[in-house]
């Protein structure tokens, strides 16, 4: 099989893309296809260095008389992030990626494929092996740890980005470029209420109910919250201030989410009530719940409640629940405004992806994102109202990341344009990611570079079933080698 992938056109981009199958390189384990990349560019005589952090950089002079052009970098990442099917057995540190040709499209045998970004890597190679290709000086970077901390991009010194023109290679639709990423602000709220209350200490018998949500769709809480689905932590929470003015019931614990950037696909709230209630209690919530499910049947349609009767735990008042709850409920969640040059995209949004107890105080966990840093501050800014309206509640914003937005008209995305419609006949359209790429981190260390992202169609990326486009694979290197024609 790897032979017959070596033989699909462009036969360099596919051979380069099998040598990085073939070396594990997961995200914080780059040091190996660091290595091949050092190699790559002592076999072909080009100046390379590779810096603390394990970026690579390999120069490669202009061709003879186009010595005075504008130096163009082709920007990429090494590392890929591993997911796979639960029946394989595959080991991300050891064992290389095993592409299948399906369809027209490269997939790997149980495994993400690492297309995201092999296939830029691969891209850049090729063209800094062509020599066919007549172009002015080229710089290709390949950054570490993309899909975690984005430490190669935050850390890259900025002599490295002295240039006219940034071509990076990470975006996965093609006959898209993308001009703009969304920046980020982490919200921290914590809700503290007053100390627990025992149930031995009721006048009355008392239970506890655990409500487990599961199986919604979840998802990536960027390039899919405007899909409409439902986020577990609010839903729980809608669903059980539904019950509050039928029932008295008081909050024990609640712990949703597994990570801040994604959907929530499931949330446990632990309630705690009067043993008389407990039946008409549960039934009515699946009453209540019959309703949500019919609400999200096109985008959850596997969500399940499963109602389990506890012992009672030290629980928060009858007061400190409803204002909990209330707060949770509040939370903006989902897309917010979309992107005036597509509207398709969204331009700024917020997840509530994360929470959790810790003796009488609960931590809530947002990620707001936006292709505007005004409209950043303005979510942050409406969650810090938000909190001003309960005394119990402090907010903390501890991390953000920068917006990117470039110009729609430069010299470079009109020789793209240009150069996409001579190979293809269609046209390409000029968008915007609603999630981050390294182009943010280059931005700031050069504002006079012109920046644009762009890439084969890879679907599912992150996950087992991702796939790559092997024909959008060869649009992209003959508009890449127009465009470096032409600059
Ligand atoms: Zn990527």
């Amino acid at each position: 099989m790897i032979d017959d992938i070596k033989q699909l056109d462009p036969q360099a981009v596919f051979t380069y893309f099998a040598d990085i199958c073939a070396i594990p390189h997961i995200s914080g384990h780059e040091a190996a296809i660091g290595a091949y990349l050092m190699q790559f560019a002592a076999q072909h005589q080009l100046p390379a260095v590779q810096d603390e952090v394990g970026n690579v950089i390999i120069e490669k002079a202009a061709t003879p008389g186009r010595e005075g052009h504008p130096c163009v970098i082709l920007q990429s990442h090494q590392d890929m992030v591993p997911a796979k099917r639960p029946d394989s057995t595959h080991n991300f540190l050891t064992d290389p990626i095993r592409p299948l040709i399906r369809g027209g499209s490269l997939y790997a045998d149980g495994t993400s494929l690492g297309a995201d970004d092999g296939i830029g890597m691969a891209l850049s190679l090729a063209l800094l092996a062509d020599d066919t290709l007549e172009h002015g000086p080229l710089r290709a970077i390949f950054t570490v740890a993309e899909e975690t901390s984005m430490i190669g991009a935050a850390t890259l010194d900025a002599k490295y980005l002295q240039a006219k023109y940034l071509l990076n290679l990470d975006s996965e639709e093609d006959g898209y470029i993308f001009i703009a990423s969304a920046g980020s602000q982490d919200l921290q709220i914590s809700f503290s209420g007053d100390n627990k209350q025992s149930p031995d200490a009721a006048n009355e018998p008392l239970v506890g109910l655990k409500l487990h949500l599961t199986a919604l769709a979840g998802g990536h809480s960027g390039t899919d919250i405007h899909l409409g689905r439902a986020n577990a932590i609010n839903l729980m929470a809608a669903l059980l201030l539904s019950q509050s003015s039928d029932f008295d019931f008081y909050l024990q614990s609640v712990d949703g989410g597994t990570v801040r950037n994604a959907i929530p696909n499931q949330a446990t709230y632990y309630v705690v009530l009067p043993q008389a209630d407990l039946e008409d209690f549960k039934q009515a919530l699946l009453i209540a719940f019959a309703r949500f499910k019919l609400l999200y049947q096109d985008t959850d349609p596997h969500m399940r409640l499963e109602l389990t009767q506890q012992q009672a735990g030290a629980y928060f008042s009858f007061g400190d629940t409803i204002e909990c709850l209330s707060l949770i409920n509040n939370l903006p969640s989902g897309p917010v405004r979309p992107f005036a040059e597509d509207k398709s995209v969204v331009e700024t949004s917020c997840n509530l992806g994360l929470i959790s107890t810790q003796d009488n105080v609960i931590s809530i966990e947002l990620l707001a994102r936006s292709l505007n840093d005004f409209a950043l501050d303005l979510i942050s800014d409406k969650v810090a109202s938000l909190c001003y309206l309960s005394d119990k509640t402090e907010l903390a914003s501890p991390h953000r990341e920068g917006c990117w937005q470039s110009p729609a008209d430069t010299p470079l995305i009109n020789a793209l344009k240009r150069h996409y419609a001579a190979e293809t006949g269609r046209s390409m359209q000029v968008t915007a990611l609603h999630a981050g790429l390294e182009t943010a981190a280059f931005a700031a260390k050069n504002p006079q570079l012109q920046l644009a992202s762009l890439g084969p169609t890879v679907k599912h990326p992150h996950s087992a079933d991702e796939h790559c486009d092997i024909a959008a694979v060869q649009t992209a290197y003959a508009m890449l080698r127009r465009t470096l024609a032409e600059l």
